[in-house]
């Protein structure tokens, strides 16, 4: 009957927000629980920058202080008189300085995984000690030590099976009533060199533990009511869609949506565990439920927009049909520069994509293509995707600019869009 529970970096980014965190924790303390915690706040792309202002040789001691002083202070907060929670925190501050202080190797990705789990080593530090001082016996793991990954840095990829070795201390302080907090988003490979699983890599973590312990369900806690239909910061009037299955969950998020991890549906749809998604303002609220069973997944029209998008045409110098040799060229290039394609579209003579702005990947395409294709391009544009919408959906868009390709199926209409300018 174990429930995994995640709190991503809003969930905690202050000492209020980590009392409330705490109080919903022990609600739910007579179930075996794992609390798997993110960086707090925006600790996370702080310490990026720390990264690469030591491995381009250029100071990072303000950026430091600044985390260490905003941990310290939120800490004091919490703690008061009591000692333990300074004194777990400064443990990792401690481990945070030895990394920095060791000479920085040439490999990015490498040295960039070997500091950024610092943001969640420091914030599972507090939290646990916070929950035994509020009488929730708890465990601080570290993930390090449970989910073991391949190495590439950054971008790690899960060993399922030694991970799954790795399970029996979470299930050990489980059976003591212990409650085991642990972080997301980092492991280590097999020979003990921290990895990280991609950014927002958390709600991962938490699908992954679920899985290797065969967990009842997930919760993710966030500030918004359950996954909305829209992202409310750019619609209004969004609405709730309180349960889809696990295919239609994994559409939207290949389409953009940003609630959860797009990595994090597929363990879970392995093992039929489902997924919640609440509040942690309003933890009695219903939230959302992801599992299986699709009847509602048309209930409500959803819609996904991806901004900086660049559209590339691809045609032929020499006016030939572009054929499926073309196609193999054009593909081999996209893959080998790591161009991931949000839409595509071809007439007889041309070719075109759709992909995240990025300057620099866009000038080494010309210089591929060139020799055989000219290629004509559109920056800043708007990728809506509408699923299960209909017309009414798309008139409800205001403002919606200039329709430059427009693609429909059954479910879904994808658009891109030149936005209009503001007045
Ligand atoms: N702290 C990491 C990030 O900000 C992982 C996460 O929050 O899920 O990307
Ligand atoms: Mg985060």
């Amino acid at each position: 009957m174990i429930k995994v529970f995640k709190f991503g970096g809003a969930s905690v980014k202050d000492s209020t927000a980590v009392r409330n965190m705490a109080r919903i924790v022990g609600s739910y303390a007579r179930h075996p629980l794992v609390v798997v915690v993110s960086a707090m706040g925006k600790t996370t792309n702080a310490i990026e920058r720390i990264h690469a202002a030591r491995f381009n040789g250029e100071s990072y001691e303000e950026e430091f202080n600044e985390v260490a002083q905003y941990h310290r202070q939120l800490t004091d907060e919490l703690f008061g008189d009591n000692p333990t929670g300074r004194l777990a925190l400064e443990a990792q501050l401690n481990a945070f300085l030895h990394a920095l202080s060791q000479p920085c190797s040439p490999h990015f990705d490498q040295e960039y995984d070997t500091l950024i789990g610092y943001g969640e080593l420091l914030s599972t530090a507090i939290i646990a000690a916070f929950l035994q001082k509020e009488k929730i016996p708890s465990r601080w793991m570290d993930a390090r030590e449970l989910i073991v990954t391949d190495n590439r840095f950054r971008d790690a990829r899960v060993n399922w099976e030694e991970s799954a070795l790795r399970m029996n201390s979470v299930k050990h302080a489980l059976s003591e009533n212990q409650l085991c907090v642990l972080q997301g988003f980092i492991g280590a490979t097999l020979d003990g060199r921290s990895t990280s699983l991609g950014r927002e890599g958390s709600d991962f973590t938490a699908a992954i533990m679920a899985y290797l312990l065969d967990a009842t369900d997930v919760t993710i806690w966030k500030d918004v009511p359950g996954m909305l239909n829209a992202d409310p910061k750019k619609f209004k009037d969004t609405v709730k869609l309180d349960r889809i299955s696990f295919k239609e969950a994994i559409e939207l998020a290949y389409y953009g949506a940003s609630v959860i991890h797009p990595k994090t549906i597929k363990p879970l749809q392995n093992k039929g565990i489902p997924l919640h998604i609440k509040s942690f303002v309003d933890p009695d609220a219903s939230g959302s439920v992801i599992q299986e069973g699709g009847e509602n997944d048309q209930l409500v029209a959803s819609y996904i927009v991806k901004d900086s998008q660049t559209l590339f045409s691809i045609s032929t110098r020499d006016f030939s049909f572009i054929v499926e040799d073309n196609l193999k060229e054009i593909f081999g290039t996209l893959s080998e520069l790591g161009i991931r394609v949000h839409l595509m579209e071809n007439s007889a003579i041309s070719f075109s994509i759709v992909f995240d702005t990025d300057k620099h990947k866009q000038q080494l395409l010309i210089e591929q293509l060139q020799a055989n294709y000219s290629v004509k391009f559109n920056e800043e544009l708007t990728l809506l995707t509408i699923r299960h919408g209909n017309e009414e959906s798309i008139k409800k868009l205001k403002n919606p600019g200039q329709t430059l390709i427009e693609q429909r199926t059954r479910h879904t209409m994808r658009m891109v869009m030149k936005p209009q300018k503001a007045q």
